[in-house]
Formats: C-alpha cells, structure tokens, sequence
C-alpha cells in the first residue's frame, strides 16, 4: 500500500483532517501553485453543530455529511487520501499513516480534539460522547433500543432506568442535546411510544460550575437555564460527576 501520488516540481502540502479547519484551507488552496493532499480517517467531512439532530432522529447522517471526493471533484493538483495518521516525523518533513508514508515540504495539521473525561477512566469506558457521526448514532441508537425495552418492561424500576438520561456538561452540546430529548419526549414519544408515560422520562442536566453554558454571556446562561427548566429539563448546578456504575 501507498499514498500513490507523483512528485512534481510543485511543492507539496499535506493537510491532516478534513474538518472546519482542513477544508477550508484546501479550498482556499484551490488555483494555488501548490500540491494540495488532504488526509482524513473518513472520506467525508462532518458537520458538528447538527449532530445533535442525528442523535436525537431529527436528521439522518446524510444530511450532515458529505463525501471530500465530491467536494473536491474539480479541484487540480489535489489528492484526497483516506487513512489515519499515525506519527509525524519532522526530522525527514514525513508522515505515517495506515496506508503508508507520505513526504511533505509543509504540514498543517488540523485533527481537532478529542473529549475530553476529565480524567474519569469509568466515565471514559461508559459513557457516550458525540463528537463524531458514528458516535451520535450510537447515542441515538441506545435511545431508540431503551424505548424498546421500556415498552415491554413490566418493571417499574428498570422501565424507569431505561428512560432516565443524564447528560454530564452544561456547554453548547449538553445544553443542545438536552432540549432536543426534551423535545423528542414532548412530541415524539406520545405519538411514537404511546405505551410509555412520558412522565417516566427524566432528563438530568449536571454542570460542575455555577452556570450552563460558562464561556459565552450571563444572558445567554439565564435563557438557556430558563427554556430548558420549562421544558422539563432537571438541571443541576455546582455538582461534579465523580463516578458511574
Ligand atoms: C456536538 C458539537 C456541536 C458543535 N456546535 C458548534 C456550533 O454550533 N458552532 C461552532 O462554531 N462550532 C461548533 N462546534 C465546534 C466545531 O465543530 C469545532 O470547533 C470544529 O469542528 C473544529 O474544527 P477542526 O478543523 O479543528 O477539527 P474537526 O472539525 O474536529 O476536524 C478534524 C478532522 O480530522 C480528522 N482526523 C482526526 N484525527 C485524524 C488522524 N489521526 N488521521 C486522519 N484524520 C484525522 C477527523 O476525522 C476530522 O475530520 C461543535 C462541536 C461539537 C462536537
């Protein structure tokens, strides 16, 4: 295996990750007097603010990705290559990835970041982030398959584990996918699980600070702390989750 691109007199940029970053800068590349070889584990781009509509079945994972090689179909003197990266090696301007060595004159690296636990192994293992498409299907999987088990459980405690969701982090995305299953429990389950109470439902808010949403304005951590406790969201402040069983 190998990244099969041909030397030529152009220099070569290597661009690790076609996310916001990646792609913009590739496009901006366009017309430029450079080799452009964009790498990412996946062969199509992301789009983060709506994954939480995925998750929550409000859009399907098509609508939020898009494949690179459409994007870039008339884009000369670029490659797109699927592959993970694996180490830079800076020493010899090289790469390694899982398809093999590349050797680049510049490397702009923009792989993103990745959750962060806050050093919680349990947590770490347990838990489901959603940072990525698959991870936001697999929360709206275990969502849809809970329902499932709720429907036919016949225990009111273990119907009551099943429909019980805790989201730990008051940021954008705890604050978004919280008033999205307050949503889902309003207007989807009466209509979709008419078998379930939606009072059985509890959606727990948990935020170690003393507000949601702390980096943006004190307005905007009222209003969110506002509409969500109307719509039925238990938001709990000032309290750290330390473990998970
Ligand atoms: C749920 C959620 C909601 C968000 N909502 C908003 C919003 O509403 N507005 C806003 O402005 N921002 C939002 N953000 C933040 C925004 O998505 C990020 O700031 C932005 O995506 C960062 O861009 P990036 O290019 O640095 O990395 P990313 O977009 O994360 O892209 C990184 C890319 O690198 C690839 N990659 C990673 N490691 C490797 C490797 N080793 N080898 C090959 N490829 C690799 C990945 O597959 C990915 O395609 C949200 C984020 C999340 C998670």
């Amino acid at each position: 295996m190998g990244f099969n691109i041909a030397k030529t007199d152009k220099k070569r940029v290597v661009i690790i990750g076609g996310g916001f970053g990646g792609l913009k800068l590739a496009n901006k590349l366009k017309g430029s007097n450079f080799q452009v070889v964009l790498i990412d584990k996946n062969n199509f781009h992301q789009f983060p603010p709506l994954l939480y509509q995925v998750a929550s079945s409000g859009l399907e994972p098509g609508s939020i990705i898009f494949p690179f090689r459409k994007i870039f179909q008339k884009q000369k003197d670029f490659y797109f290559r699927m592959a993970e990266v694996k180490a830079v090696i800076a020493e010899r301007n090289l790469i390694e990835t899982s398809i093999g060595e590349l050797s680049y004159d510049y490397l702009v690296i923009a792989s993103g970041t990745i959750t962060n636990f806050f050093g919680n192994k349990t947590i770490e293992e347990k838990a489901l982030p959603m940072k990525t498409i698959q991870e936001a299907l697999e929360l709206r999987n275990t969502l849809l398959s809970n329902f499932e088990k709720a429907t036919i459980s016949t225990d009111p405690e273990e119907k009551q584990a099943l429909m019980n969701v805790v989201i730990v982090g008051g940021g954008a995305t705890g604050v978004e996918v919280s008033g999205v299953l307050a949503e889902m429990k309003r207007f989807v389950m009466p209509k979709d699980y008419p078998d379930l109470k939606q009072s059985d439902m509890n959606i727990y808010l948990i935020e170690g600070s003393p507000r949601l949403l702390g980096v943006m304005s004190t307005e905007a951590s009222e209003n969110a702390e506002k509409f969500l406790k109307e719509m039925g969201v238990n938001i709990i402040l000032n309290k750290r989750v330390t473990d998970y069983q």
